[in-house]
């Protein structure tokens, strides 16, 4: 079990897994986090995994990826098939997906899906999540939606104004065939992180926030 120190030494190499249904999903519910970590930790490794990557999505999420994260440090980056809105019909074939990572990487930290997300395929991976790494620091983010099934975090990253901009920036030009949907907008994705930041008082106003069920000291 780790001990993420976010203010610790930059000399660490951090291996970080970030887990996502659909392409865009890791951006919006960790991407700031993800450029805080690049940032401070410069020397860390992801592996970024999309499980329904297909077509133009898929384009999008690769682009979307090396945007956040330096080629360099971008260890893997595995864009599955699966049909979105169908993960829990196809389970055995998504945890086949689970159990091949962990024979091969066992990260400092993950970011998955939140359990008590209303969307199925986000709920399946984040059960998925847990039901493969058992001894690994876990923390599940938040995807706004339609659906309405905010909570309450518990786990607050601050970070920088500039950050947000720049993850926002970032998700409007990466996911262009998502600029049609009434909910996805630059102001969904930063009164996210503004309201976060309130929440734990961040200095700079923003912050993303997140759900840890399990912390080991
Ligand atoms: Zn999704």
């Amino acid at each position: 079990m780790i001990s993420l120190a976010l203010n610790g030494g930059s000399s660490r190499a951090l291996n970080v897994l970030c887990l996502g249904c659909h392409s865009d999903d890791i951006e919006i519910g960790c991407g700031g986090t993800i450029l805080r970590l690049a940032e401070q930790y410069p020397r860390s490794t992801f592996h970024w995994v999309v499980l329904s990557a297909i077509g133009v999505r898929k384009a999008e999420a690769q682009r979307a990826a090396r945007m956040f994260v330096d080629s360099g440090n971008l260890r893997r980056l595995l864009l599955k098939g699966f049909r979105d809105g169908f993960m829990p019909f196809a389970g055995a074939e998504v945890k086949d997906v689970f159990e091949e990572l962990k024979e091969k990487i066992s990260p400092d930290v993950i970011f998955t899906h939140s359990r008590k997300d209303v969307h199925q395929d986000h709920r399946l991976v984040a059960e998925l999540t847990w039901n493969t790494f058992r001894n690994h620091f876990i923390l599940e983010y938040e995807i706004p939606k339609y659906d309405g099934d905010l909570g309450q975090p518990n786990v607050f990253v601050p970070l920088s104004a500039q950050t947000c901009r720049k993850k926002v920036r970032y998700i409007m030009k990466a996911f262009q065939s998502q600029h049609a949907k009434a909910w996805f907008r630059q102001e969904t994705f930063l009164s996210m992180m503004r309201l976060r930041g309130m929440e734990c008082n961040s200095p700079s106003d923003y912050a993303e926030a997140f759900y840890c069920r399990k912390l080991v000291l």
